[in-house]
């Protein structure tokens, strides 16, 4: 229903009929927001785990500043700029070794769709033609149709479900039952004859912060490889820092086929993604003959802006002082959950890297219980931004985040328990 007042806008993964008033955020500094109402909030997600380095980083504003005097905007085809040609450049000299092309898209999604269209193009265009993906239960890889379709089935996509293709769906390597999951994957390689395995190494972010060990990636490469199946790395969240590394895949000595980068790209300052693939994809669309091109663009492929951005990101990641960052972080990460992990009120206690994650103990955990916008609103009303997953809560900081801070997150989460499970504080419903 509408009211006057209300603003036309229909925001993301939001329940408007449920949604109180947005908050409206009118400034960013390193790991704060500041809101129209003169509040300070701690950004504990990095506002949707894109900023590494901190909101208005100053390299990276200045670049977009004097990119945006300069040239602002190019069709991609038959054109190129230095922002693009740098910043692939520099992307190569530090992905893993093995991938060789960059392409450019807009966001995660879409350098997940690009990287699926690049594995069956290439199956096609060498005449051996599959379609078949194989995917890991409880992925999410974007909110597209081919991405949806690659991600976990559930509420999130079931009025879409017709449109959605068919894949193989090897099952979430709990601890101790690893082995299931390398089998089942042997198995749909062996039967199945995929194009490709799609995973997000070491920690499956939207499906709950699922984490799993780097000699488990490290095995499922060596399955696909054996079995001549191309290895899709979805980075778009675990890249740049988050999980200890500048890329997850590192963990486990892996180079994908294929990775996807997105989110901290552009230091989390605009919207921008990259696809990067082995020599031989590209040469497999490399022909005289036009059938075989790469058919995939949108309009602002490679915004010059963007890519300047990006640029200045990867210079910020050529100076040692941001991987010691991040190895601070990790410890004060660590710091920060050690004393949940003998607390009743949590189950499984985690982190990867800079990414930690605990599970409220409480009888109905799913994203729809209402636990988790309860969570939200006490977060909110103590100027943490903080997301939960249903009953799982997670502190994913940008890299400049303070002790102090952190601290200010861990005792949140422990009144919110207390508030809202064990009772102990009054008004809060
Ligand atoms: N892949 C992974 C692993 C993600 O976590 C996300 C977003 O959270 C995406 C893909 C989609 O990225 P975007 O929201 O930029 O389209």
């Amino acid at each position: 229903m509408m009211h006057e007042k209300q603003s036309r806008i229909w925001h993301p993964f939001t329940q408007h009929a449920l949604q109180g008033a947005m908050t409206k955020v009118v400034r960013g500094e390193g790991a704060y927001l500041y809101t129209a109402d003169d509040r300070r909030i701690i950004d504990a997600i990095a506002s949707w785990w894109v900023v590494t380095h901190g909101h208005c980083h100053p390299h990276i504003v200045s670049a977009i500043q004097k990119q945006a005097e300069q040239l602002n905007q190019i069709i991609f085809a038959g054109h190129t700029h230095e922002p693009a040609e740098e910043s692939a450049a520099l992307l190569l000299k530090l992905a893993p070794r093995g991938l060789d092309y960059v392409f450019f898209s807009d966001s995660g999604s879409t350098s997940v769709e690009v990287a699926l269209k690049m594995a069956l193009g290439y199956w096609h265009n060498i005449g051996e033609p599959r379609s078949r993906i194989v995917v890991m239960q409880h992925s999410y890889h974007g909110d597209t149709v081919g991405t949806m379709s690659v991600g976990a089935r559930g509420v999130f996509n079931a009025a879409y479900e017709p449109l959605l293709f068919d894949v193989t769906s090897v099952p979430f390597p709990e601890r101790g039952r690893e082995q299931a999951t390398l089998d089942a994957l042997e198995a749909a390689c062996r039967n199945d004859n995929p194009a490709a395995f799609i995973v997000e190494p070491l920690i499956l972010g939207a499906g709950g912060m699922l984490m799993y060990p780097a000699w488990v990636l490290r095995e499922m490469k060596r399955i696909c490889e054996a079995s001549n199946v191309l290895f899709i790395a979805d980075e778009v969240m675990t890249g740049w820092g988050r999980t200890g590394t500048l890329f997850a895949s590192e963990q486990a000595d892996v180079s994908p086929d294929i990775a996807c980068y997105s989110k901290g790209l552009t230091g989390g300052s605009l919207p921008l993604a990259v696809t990067l693939c082995r020599a031989d994809i590209f040469d497999a669309h490399y022909s005289k003959d036009r059938a075989r091109t790469f058919f995939h663009s949108s309009s602002y492929t490679a915004n010059p802006i963007a890519c300047a951005a990006a640029k200045a990101n990867l210079d910020l990641w050529q100076e040692p002082e941001v991987r010691k960052r991040i190895a601070s972080v990790a410890a004060m990460q660590e710091e920060g959950i050690e004393s949940f992990r003998a607390d009743a009120r949590f189950n499984n206690v985690r982190r990867v890297g800079t990414i930690t994650a605990l599970d409220l103990a409480v009888p109905d955990g799913g994203y729809l219980a209402d636990i988790g916008p309860k969570l939200q609103a006490f977060f909110r009303d103590r100027n943490l931004l903080l997301r939960p997953l249903g009953n799982t809560i997670y502190v994913m900081p940008p890299y400049c985040v303070t002790a102090a801070d952190l601290n200010e997150i861990y005792v949140g989460i422990s009144d919110a328990a207390d508030a809202l499970v064990s009772g102990k504080s009054a008004g809060i419903s």
